[in-house]
C-alpha cells in the first residue's frame, strides 16, 4: 500500500501528527506494534472487570494545555473526548500525619500555607499573583521548536513587555534546582518538599540543575487549573484521536511491529513489519520511537553521523515502577481531607528525595521509594463499580539493573524475582500514611520497570520520560544538537516523541509540530 506518510508507533506523538497531517489531506497509516494503541496513554482493566485503570499516564495537564488540544479541541470533543478536573489537585503528606495541598481556592490555599509559614503565604500569594503574566511567555517558549526564530520571538517579546527583571527570573527558573529555587523563596521543609516533589516526575532530584522548572510550572498552573483527568479513562484521549484519524481517511494498524525503515538514496520511503510487508511512503516517514531504537535498529547501517550517535545514546532517567489496586473504599489517609485530593505525594523531605535519588545512583533498590499515590476515583467515581475505587501509585527511583538493596531485605537481583518484594515495600510505605490500605486491596496488578519496558520500548528500563531530563539532555540538547526540529540525517525521516523536544508529556509537541511542519502549518 502506498501513503503520503507512515507513522512508526501510535503514542501520542505519533497519533498527533496522524491526526494533523490527515486533516490537512495526507494520506497516513500508522503501524503499532502493540494490540491496542496509545502507547503510555493507555487505560486497561488489569484488575478486575469493571475497574478502569490508567496504566501509564493519566494526570492530562499537559495535553489540556497543549497546541494540539488549542487547534483541534472541537474535533476531539466530537469523537467522544472529555475531561473532568478535580479542583483538589495534589498534596503531600508528611510522617507526623500532617499535609500540605494546593487547591483552585486561593484563599483556602494560601490560609493552610500560612499555618504552615507566615512568609511563605505571602510569597506564595505574590507568586501565585503573577503566574498569570509569566505563563504565557513561559507556555509559548516550551510550545516553540527549538532552535527557532519563533522561540527567540517569545524571548524577545517577554523581555520588551515584561522587562529585564522578569527575564532574569525566568532564566533563573530554567537553570535553578529545586532546592535553589525554593530556598531562595521558602522557609517550610513541608512547602519545599511538596513543590520539590514535582520535579521527580522529570527525573530531577533536588539538586539537579534546571530541576526547578516542572515544579513551578506545575504547582502554579494546577492551583489555576485543577488537575484533569479523562472521563473513563485517559484512553477517552486515544479513542478521540483514532476516531478523528479514521475519519479523516487515516488508517491504523495494530499489531503491526516496524522491523526496519526502508531507505534508497539515503532517503526513507517506506516501512517493512515483522510479517515481512511493506508499507510506501511517498513523503515521510514518521518514527514515534526512541532514538536509540531508530538509530540502532530502525535504520541501522544507514546512518553515519555523530548527532544520530549522540541522540541514540540518549541517557535514560530513573525508572518507575506501577502498583494498580482495585478497592473496596478509599484509603483511610491519617487525615481524610486527602481523600479528596487527585494526587498524594509521599516524598516528605529534600532529604528523602535526595537519598532516594543517590541510591538509585548506585544501581540499588531505595530504602524508602518516592511514591506518587493517584485516586482517580475520587475525580471520577465511573472508573469502579459503584462505591469501589482504584489507585494509581507509581514509585521511583529505580534501577534498570539493580546492584543492590539499600533497605538490605531484597536479596534478589532480577526484576522476575524483585517486583513483588519492592511492590511490598512501596505499600509499606502508603501504610504508613494511610493504614489499613492492604485490607482494603481487592487485587492488585504491578507492573515492574522491565515490564514497562516491555509493554512499550521506548521506555528503556522504566525510564517514563523516555530519556532524563537532565540539562545537557533538554532543550536544543534533546535528543542531539541538530536534531530537536524531528529531522533526521536520512532524508523524509522523522523522529517524534517523547525523546525529542518539547518532550515528555501527554502534550504531543514534537508529534504536532513535526506534522505542522510538513503540511505548511
Ligand atoms: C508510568 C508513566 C506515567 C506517566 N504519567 C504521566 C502523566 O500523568 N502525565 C503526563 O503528561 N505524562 C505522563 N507520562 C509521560 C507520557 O505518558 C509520555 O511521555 C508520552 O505518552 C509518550 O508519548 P510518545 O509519543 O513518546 O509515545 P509512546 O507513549 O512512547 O508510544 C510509542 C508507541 O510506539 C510503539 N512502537 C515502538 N516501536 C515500534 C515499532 N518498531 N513498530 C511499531 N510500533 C512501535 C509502542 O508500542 C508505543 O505504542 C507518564 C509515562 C509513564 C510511562
Amino acid at each position: 500500500m502506498t501513503y503520503d506518510a507512515v507513522i512508526i508507533g501510535s503514542g501520542i506523538n505519533g497519533l498527533a501528527a496522524a491526526v494533523h497531517l490527515a486533516i490537512k489531506g495526507w494520506r497516513v497509516a500508522v503501524v503499532e506494534r502493540n494490540a491496542v494503541p496509545g502507547g503510555a496513554v493507555r487505560t486497561a482493566e488489569v484488575t478486575l472487570p469493571g475497574f478502569r485503570h490508567d496504566l501509564y499516564a493519566t494526570n492530562l495537564d499537559a495535553f489540556m494545555g497543549s497546541a494540539f488540544f488549542a487547534r483541534h479541541d472541537a474535533l476531539l470533543r466530537k469523537h467522544g473526548f472529555a475531561v473532568v478536573t478535580s479542583e483538589h489537585a495534589f498534596a503531600s503528606a508528611f510522617e507526623d500525619g500532617s499535609w500540605l495541598g494546593i487547591d483552585t481556592n486561593g484563599e483556602a490555599t494560601a490560609k493552610r500555607l500560612g499555618e504552615e509559614n507566615a512568609a511563605d503565604e505571602r510569597r506564595w500569594r505574590e507568586l501565585a499573583a503573577a503566574f498569570p503574566t509569566a505563563a504565557p511567555h513561559l507556555f509559548a517558549l516550551l510550545a516553540a521548536p527549538v532552535p527557532s526564530w519563533r522561540a527567540a520571538n517569545v524571548v524577545w517579546r517577554a523581555w520588551r513587555e515584561q522587562g529585564t527583571a522578569f527575564l532574569g527570573e525566568m532564566a533563573d527558573l530554567f537553570v535553578a534546582s529545586s532546592r535553589d529555587w525554593l530556598d531562595r523563596r521558602f522557609e517550610s521543609p513541608k512547602l519545599k518538599a511538596m513543590m520539590a516533589a514535582w520535579g521527580t516526575h522529570l527525573d530531577c532530584a533536588p539538586d539537579t540543575a534546571g530541576g526547578a522548572l516542572f515544579p513551578y510550572i506545575e504547582c502554579f498552573a494546577q492551583h489555576a487549573n485543577g488537575l484533569p483527568m479523562g472521563k473513563g479513562g485517559i484512553d477517552t484521549v486515544t479513542k478521540a484521536m483514532t476516531g478523528a484519524l479514521e475519519a479523516h481517511g487515516g488508517t491504523l494498524l495494530t499489531n503491526a511491529a516496524a522491523t526496519s525503515v526502508i531507505v534508497a538514496d539515503g532517503r526513507a520511503t517506506g516501512v517493512r513489519l515483522a510479517d515481512g510487508s511493506a508499507l510506501t511512503a511517498r513523503r515521510a516517514v514518521i518514527a514515534n520511537v526512541h532514538p536509540r531504537h531508530l538509530y540502532k535498529s530502525l535504520v541501522a547501517g544507514d546512518v553515519r553521523d555523530s548527532r544520530a550517535e549522540r541522540a541514540a545514546n540518549l541517557r535514560p532517567g530513573a525508572g518507575s515502577m506501577m502498583i494498580h489496586l482495585a478497592l473496596n473504599d478509599q484509603p483511610d489517609w491519617r487525615d481524610p481531607a486527602l481523600k479528596a485530593f487527585a494526587y498524594v505525594h509521599l516524598a516528605p523531605s529534600l532529604s528523602a528525595m535526595s537519598r532516594a535519588y543517590a541510591e538509585w545512583a548506585e544501581g540499588l533498590l531505595p530504602a524508602e521509594p518516592l511514591v506518587v499515590v493517584s485516586q482517580p476515583t475520587a475525580v471520577d467515581p465511573t472508573r469502579a463499580p459503584d462505591g469501589k475505587h482504584v489507585l494509581w501509585v507509581m514509585a521511583r527511583p529505580l534501577p534498570a539493573a539493580i546492584a543492590g538493596d539499600a533497605g538490605g531485605t531484597i536479596a534478589a537481583r532480577d526484576w522476575p524475582s524483585v517486583k513483588e518484594p519492592c511492590a511490598e515495600r512501596v505499600l509499606d510505605t502508603i501504610e504508613r500514611y494511610a493504614p489499613g490500605l492492604r485490607g482494603k486491596i481487592l487485587r492488585r496488578s504491578v507492573h515492574s520497570p522491565a515490564d514497562l519496558e516491555r509493554s512499550n520500548p521506548n521506555l528503556i528500563g522504566g525510564d517514563t520520560n523516555a530519556g532524563s531530563y537532565h540539562l545537557d539532555q533538554s532543550f536544543v540538547l534533546r535528543p542531539a544538537f541538530g536534531l530537536t526540529r524531528y529531522a533526521t540525517p536520512i532524508k523524509s525521516l522523522y523522529n517524534v516523541g517523547a525523546s525529542i523536544w518539547p518532550g515528555s508529556g501527554t502534550g504531543a509537541g514534537s508529534g504536532y509540530l513535526c506534522a505542522r511542519m510538513l503540511a505548511g502549518q
